[in-house]
């Protein structure tokens, strides 16, 4: 038996059976063999989350031999690829034919499935998620049948599927509607956050992406705001890259070990503020997007009604003052369109996104849990890939489809072959 990890180290498992098929074939095989045995499966894939969701002690799955495009139809624009590419691989392929993604979140490490599943995110007002980008899928649902699904012959399925969290079967296939290929011109400041969040409301409607990271310890902000543009691309070389990469992540890192240690962090903060200063760069949209995260950190992130973002901004503030929490580590802004996909965070309202981070050594829960409060008030929907701690009974109100996904879900997996214990408590039949 294998120890596997996720990203953040937070999870720790040993399932019996590891598998990389190179067809769907050989995954039908392997869910026929589980059926028989009455054990359960469960896949990953990059293992970028932080909740139970890829954890399994029986069988587990992960897609990285069956890799890349599939086909491309230039007049629809849609690309249709391998469910378990990565992000940083499909970006590349789909550019090759002068398309790509209308919005991403901010690492390219992910698998297209493990993104679109969690509903994983970028930024920018009038812009949805990952999943709203999916035409098709190919889901190999509990019974080994692999069913061809899309918008156009199957649309309630379909967004019953989108954002699913690998419960209802394993994606073997997705097609995606892309948009022409485009440039970014991507500039970062600093700003009190007093201004910033003065600024806030213009800058929502004026960018085509913006984003605040609100650091507690100083009430600085980084503005990050990024638009289309048709001016040359000056991209970051390859040395501005590296001092990047030793400011952001290994100079970070550092920082953090010393001031959880030290618990200096006002001091350090400052030191922090005074490395960030304007920046900017052009580049096309699937490079400009992803940044490097190399330093490891847990992460609880919230979806709630864009209308809130100012009260909740304040309370937040608030608890962090009253309760003395410390880190280095920012809290993440941004702002998503609403949708109809049944379990997506961001169904039916146009959203406001706050992620929380910690240093991995740092003690998190008390952090999270008290901020996690302000979340629930407000009816506060988790990124079902980040930290928290809602069961069943709080997150099914949440969500006015949520019986409908369940009895769907049931149907195309009747013995639960596709669910681990934390999933079963999702989802009790
Ligand atoms: C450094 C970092 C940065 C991040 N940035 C962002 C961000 O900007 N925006 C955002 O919204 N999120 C972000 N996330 C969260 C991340 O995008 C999600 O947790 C995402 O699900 C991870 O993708 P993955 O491929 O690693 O999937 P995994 O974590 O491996 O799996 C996620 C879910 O998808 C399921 N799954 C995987 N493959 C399949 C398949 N083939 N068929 C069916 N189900 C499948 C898994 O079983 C699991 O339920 C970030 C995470 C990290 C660690």
């Amino acid at each position: 038996m294998f120890l596997m990890k996720n990203w953040a180290k937070n999870l720790n498992f040993y399932p019996q059976n590891i598998y990389a098929p190179k067809s769907e074939q050989e995954i039908q095989e392997i869910v026929h063999h589980h059926l028989q045995e009455k054990k359960s499966i469960r896949m990953r894939g990059s293992a970028h989350s932080w909740t139970e969701l890829i954890s399994s002690d029986e069988g587990f799955i992960h897609l990285d031999d069956m890799q890349g495009l599939i086909s491309v139809d230039q007049e629809k624009k849609i690309v249709k690829a391998h469910a378990g590419t990565k992000l940083k691989r499909f970006g590349e392929e789909a550019f090759n034919h002068k398309l790509t993604l209308p919005n991403q979140g901010d690492v390219n490490h992910q698998s297209l499935a493990g993104a679109l599943s969690t509903g994983t995110h970028g930024t920018g007002v009038n812009l949805q998620s990952m999943a709203n980008q999916i035409h098709g899928i190919n889901l190999i649902n509990g019974m080994g049948d692999i069913l061809s699904l899309d918008q156009t012959k199957d649309p309630e399925l379909m967004n019953a599927l989108s954002v699913s969290l690998g419960s209802a079967g394993l994606i073997t296939q997705v097609s995606l509607k892309m948009t022409e290929a485009y440039k970014l011109k991507v500039e970062s400041f600093p700003e009190d956050m007093t201004l910033a969040l003065k600024e806030a409301k213009k800058r929502i409607q004026q960018n085509r992406h913006f984003e605040m990271f609100y650091f507690p310890v100083g009430q600085w902000s980084l503005v990050k705001l990024m638009n289309q543009t048709h001016e040359e691309a000056s991209p970051r070389s390859r040395l501005k890259k590296m001092s990047e990469m030793v400011l952001d992540n290994w100079l970070f890192e550092g920082m953090n070990i010393l001031a959880s240690k030290s618990k200096k962090y006002v001091e350090i903060d400052q030191l922090v503020r005074r490395f960030v200063g304007h920046d900017s760069f052009i580049d096309w949209s699937h490079r400009a997007f992803p940044t490097d995260r190399t330093v490891r950190f847990m992460e609880m992130e919230y979806n709630l009604p864009i209308d809130k973002f100012e009260e909740v901004f304040l309370e937040i503030q608030r608890c962090i003052e009253k309760n003395k929490f410390q880190t280095l580590f920012p809290i993440e802004i941004r702002f998503v369109k609403g949708d109809e996909l049944w379990l997506s965070p961001a169904y039916q309202r146009d959203s406001v996104y706050f992620a929380i981070h910690t240093y991995t050594s740092e003690n998190y829960r008390p952090y999270f849990e008290e901020i996690q409060k302000i979340f629930v008030r407000h009816a506060g929907r988790p990124h079902w890939g980040k930290w928290h701690s809602l069961t069943e009974k709080e997150l099914a109100p949440l969500y006015p489809r949520w019986d409908d996904f369940k009895k769907i879900r049931r149907e195309l997996d009747p013995d639960g072959i596709w669910l681990n214990s934390y999933l079963k408590t999702l989802f009790p039949s």
